[in-house]
């Protein structure tokens, strides 16, 4: 078994289901007593929070890449960014270490693709649904039409995440407001939405909503570990 290397932190409430869910996948898969092989560096995400804030980008990646290199000083032979929105600065992280990065949209687009997906709507924080990083990444790489919802529902969506998800919070009301967004995009033409925000699995789940959801989250640990079992 691979050692797995976690960058958490963003926020360590997504963190806690990585760990979690990688845990008991590999418990289900291997049996017995078996865990996951994990080294985990969680930094504080109000500092990278001020630093996407003021568009101090170079700053924040300063951060994951001093965390990628304390990864593989420590071991691992792979790792995740446990984010979709600090995949912005995926490539300049994997610059600077020796250990293959697993990128969480590439988790999601072979997902997709492998369901047939053609169109799809993209939740997330306001950097993930309104620049190029994430949604131009499926649409080169797996030739995927990416929709998101108008300027109102986005703020809506980033507000949710920053000030409640990210904090522990859950919330009926904002379940519902999702849960519409959801649908509006399914209405566009969406054949299925994308929680692209590790944080938003905690609040909407796939028994919500007859559309189908690409938890982000999921499918990155599902990927995590069926690497870090491959030889
Ligand atoms: N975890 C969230 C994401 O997947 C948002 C927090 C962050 O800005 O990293 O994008």
């Amino acid at each position: 078994m691979k050692t797995i290397g976690m960058i958490g932190g963003m926020s360590w409430e997504s963190t806690v289901s990585y760990y979690q869910t990688i845990n008991q996948s590999i418990n289900k898969s291997q049996g017995g007593h078996h865990s996951a092989k994990l080294v985990l560096v969680s930094v504080d995400f109000a500092e990278i929070e001020k630093y996407q804030a003021s568009n101090e980008w170079d700053k924040a990646a300063g951060v994951l890449i001093q965390a990628a290199q304390a990864l593989e000083k420590a071991g691992a032979d792979f790792f995740v960014i446990c984010t979709n929105t600090m995949h912005k600065v995926a490539t300049v992280v994997q610059a600077e270490v020796n250990i293959p990065l697993l990128h969480i949209a590439d988790a999601t687009g072979q997902n997709l693709k492998l369901r047939g997906i053609k169109k799809v709507g993209l939740l997330g924080t306001a950097f993930t649904m309104e620049q190029e990083f994430y949604k131009g990444y499926l649409e080169r790489e797996f030739g995927i039409e990416v929709i998101v919802p108008n300027g109102v529902q986005r703020r809506l969506i980033h507000d949710v995440i920053y000030n409640e998800l990210c904090m522990g919070r859950v919330s009926r009301r904002s379940k519902s407001d999702y849960i519409s967004i959801i649908e509006d995009l399914h209405a566009e033409g969406a054949e299925g939405v994308i929680l692209g925000c590790t944080e938003i699995g905690l609040l909407v789940k796939a028994e919500d909503t007859d559309i189908l959801l690409f938890d982000t989250t999921k499918i990155h640990v599902e990927h995590t570990v069926s690497h870090a079992l491959s030889s």
